[in-house]
């Protein structure tokens, strides 16, 4: 009886943790998923922006804008644009996700059907103010970021291991997709990776970012732009980035996917792009 009255107790304290548990899940589920604010879907594009109130139209124009030389350039450079719809957001009011801070330092961030643009964090402000095609810039980067989801490379940050051909993707692909569109000088690609600290003698080799280091910022982004940049520029050129992307969600081992995509071994990349690397930067 008392075992048996015991085993009853623990039986409701767990369904009780569950309950509990449930809800709070469905919380942050519910959280998670509700985003407040104006839709617009963007004519002609896969794109459903949803607007918070505050957010101005200067700011509404770049994410278009942006979005609208990714697609282009994807499709054209890469000859796919995502398949899907992409859900992107333009957080004023509340983050872009439960408990994360309209003003916290995350600029945007993407997933395979969703982007978020945090309109009031300052890398935002920053490029919003500079006016030059930077805040286009970011949403082109995050768009590649959408791409490689809905291919099915996307990874997670504790998940990396080419974490810099994954950051080098977006920077290289949002750079040539500026270009594309007239904004950007393709002369001047070089002169953007100095002026972000390439040459940074603390980044240590490429070989180093395959699992961390975008914590370092925009010299590690550089470097791995220069990386993608030599990449595309190779025998097989940009499609061979896709390429990659399509061998590694299909199961390959990353080392056999980059040498069968670009045609040369992973380990002799790395020795001759650090050579390039001396002679360009
Ligand atoms: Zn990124």
């Amino acid at each position: 009886m008392r075992s048996s009255m015991r085993r009853r107790r623990v039986i409701a304290w767990t369904a009780g943790g569950v309950a509990v548990l449930l809800v709070l899940a469905a919380g942050v589920v519910w959280s998670a998923a509700r985003f407040d604010g104006r839709r617009v879907a963007m004519a002609g594009l896969p794109f459903d922006l949803v607007i918070q109130p505050g957010v101005t139209g200067p700011e509404v124009r770049a994410v278009e804008d942006g979005l609208r030389l990714a697609d282009r350039h994807l499709r054209s450079a890469l000859g796919q644009g995502v398949r899907e719809r992409v859900e992107v957001r333009l957080a004023r009011g509340q983050g872009c996700r439960w408990r994360t801070s309209a003003d916290g330092p995350s600029t945007a961030w993407a997933e395979p059907r969703l982007m978020c643009v945090n309109t009031l964090s300052p890398g935002w402000r920053e490029a919003m103010t500079a006016g030059t095609g930077q805040a286009q810039d970011v949403i082109a980067h995050e768009h590649v970021h959408n791409l490689q989801g809905q291919v099915g490379c996307f990874r997670a940050a504790d998940d990396h291991e080419w974490l810099w051909l994954f950051e080098g993707m977006a920077v290289h692909l949002a750079y040539r997709a500026m270009v594309d569109g007239g904004r950007w000088r393709e002369e001047d690609e070089i002169g953007r990776i100095r002026s972000w600290g390439a040459d940074d003698p603390s980044l240590g080799p490429l070989s180093g970012f395959e699992r961390t280091g975008a914590g370092l910022g925009d010299p590690a982004y550089a470097l791995f732009h220069l990386a993608v940049r030599s990449l595309a520029r190779g025998p097989n050129g940009t499609p061979a980035l896709l390429d990659f992307c399509r061998a590694t969600a299909q199961g390959r081992p990353w080392r056999t996917a980059f040498a069968d995509a670009f045609g040369i071994t992973l380990d002799t990349f790395y020795t001759k792009f650090e050579q390039l690397r001396r002679g360009t930067i």
